[in-house]
């Protein structure tokens, strides 16, 4: 196949795809024409098992029927409907089932849904609310966003200027006033951690040096992924979000989680919030809300910040902002029935039962050619590969062509490679994912 070969019926050339080298993907396509629970069927018939839930999103599981059948019935019945000054029922319905299994608990409060229409849009949203939430407490000063080296969230310009993802950044101008802690990223500390590593809580100290940087006053809010997916499974060392808290709290800091990956069961909780038992003041979520049937993002925020928000006269509006796409009614019924499935079936706490036997299969792949580390969380794993010094990221791309071939779609980010599989997975889907790995890393070698 190449760039003038159709495929089906289609030619290659229109389609510029995103985050991708295109010219080399379109000499040698890798296309996927179906998929059901664990597996995707590639365009020439082969079954490959997806190691990644598509992209972090598909937590339970390929072609569920009952969100097809929610999404069919939502189509004829209301298919669209504006967003702003108009309602329909199934959106508010949507809010109130996701603020039944809202971050943190009843307790956290963190149960006022804003809806968006992506990740890099509840991102965006959740920033947005952190400034009108300080200037609407008479902290209009609080102007500066904090994010973190390696951190992502998202292409918006809010994302990429709170994000620490150099090649996102360096084409494009950032948002005026923005500052990063820097990352926990330690092999020579915490190499082949099971769960949260030992060392580096010390480092959530560095919101203390910007704030002596900087002013208290100048800062609105701090956003972090609680474990950051797309740079490479990075993991937050024991206590250091618990100490980030704290920094947030002292100086009267917003506090923003991005849940894009980690929300909806990821770490065996139904989100990150629960699993480390720090509350925030907002969190960002999308991919597994709909199970990525349909794209849509939500921002749960604190009643705190929501009520700040809500005292000006009759009439006004109280955040200006907001997508033709908020609230959905398509996505809200794939939402739904989203939610239905994930508490049918357990989906947001199964993880924890297949963490043990998760976090063992793929340590076993420690010793491996090039494996320089081996990191689990819930059922995610990061597996770390030597660089070749003259071609960063080659070695990976390798595996993951490699890993295609035989099989097994794996994520690649540099040279990491990145698991986060359906959490529908069983014993032998994770055996095959090692089993398949592992060979690929012998050959490549
Ligand atoms: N935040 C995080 C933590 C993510 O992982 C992602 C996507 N991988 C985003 C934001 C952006 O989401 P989207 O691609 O839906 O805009």
């Amino acid at each position: 196949m190449n760039a003038q070969t159709p495929t089906n019926s289609a030619s290659l050339e229109n389609y510029w795809m995103p985050f991708t080298a295109n010219r080399q993907f379109k000499a040698a396509p890798r296309l996927l024409a179906s998929a059901e629970g664990m597996n995707y069927t590639s365009i020439d018939g082969r079954t490959v098992l997806d190691g990644t839930a598509g992209l972090w999103c598909v937590n339970a599981g390929h072609g569920r029927k009952r969100i097809t059948a929610a999404v069919e019935k939502q189509l004829s019945t209301l298919d669209f409907a504006p967003s702003f000054q108009m309602g329909h029922p199934i959106a508010f319905d949507f809010a109130e089932k996701l603020s039944q299994v809202s971050p943190g608990g009843p307790e956290a409060g963190l149960d006022r849904v804003f809806f968006t229409g992506s990740g890099s849009e509840s991102v965006d949203t959740a920033l947005k609310i952190a400034l009108a939430y300080q200037r609407a407490i008479g902290q209009g000063t609080r102007t500066r966003l904090i994010g973190r080296e390696r951190g992502y969230h998202g292409v918006g310009f809010g994302g990429i200027s709170v994000g620490g993802i150099v090649s996102n950044r360096r084409v494009f101008p950032q948002l005026p006033g923005t500052d990063h802690l820097r990352h926990t990223h330690d092999l020579a500390r915490n190499a082949y951690a099971k769960g949260e590593p030992e060392h580096g809580a010390e480092l959530a100290d560095d919101l203390e040096r910007l704030v002596a940087l900087h002013g208290a006053e100048t800062i609105a809010a701090v956003i972090v992924e609680p474990v950051a997916g797309s740079t490479g499974v990075l993991i937050p060392p024991k206590g250091y979000l618990q100490r980030l808290r704290a920094i947030c709290d002292r100086h009267g800091i917003l506090l923003i989680f991005d849940e894009v990956i980690t929300g909806f069961g990821r770490l065996g909780t139904p989100f990150a919030v629960d699993y480390f038992g720090v509350v925030p003041d907002l969190v960002t979520t999308a991919k597994g809300l709909t199970n990525g049937a349909i794209p849509m993002g939500a921002v749960f925020a604190s009643r705190t910040v929501h009520d700040a928000l809500m005292h000006g006269p009759d009439g006004q509006i109280e955040l200006f902002h907001g997508y033709t796409y908020s609230g959905h009614p398509v996505g809200c019924a794939a939402g739904i029935a989203t939610l239905e499935i994930y508490r049918e079936e357990g989906l947001l706490t199964r993880g924890a039962e297949l963490a043990g036997a998760w976090q063992d299969a793929m340590h076993s792949l420690r010793g491996l050619p090039h494996v320089i580390d081996v990191r689990t969380i819930g059922i995610i794993a990061g597996i770390e590969l030597a660089s070749r010094p003259d071609a960063i990221g080659k070695r990976a791309y390798d595996v993951f062509v490699d890993c295609f071939e035989k099989g097994l779609l794996i994520r690649v980010t540099g040279d990491i490679i990145a698991f986060s599989p359906p959490l529908i997975l069983e014993q032998k889907d994770i055996e095959r994912i090692v089993a398949v790995l592992g060979e690929a890393l012998k050959r490549v070698a």
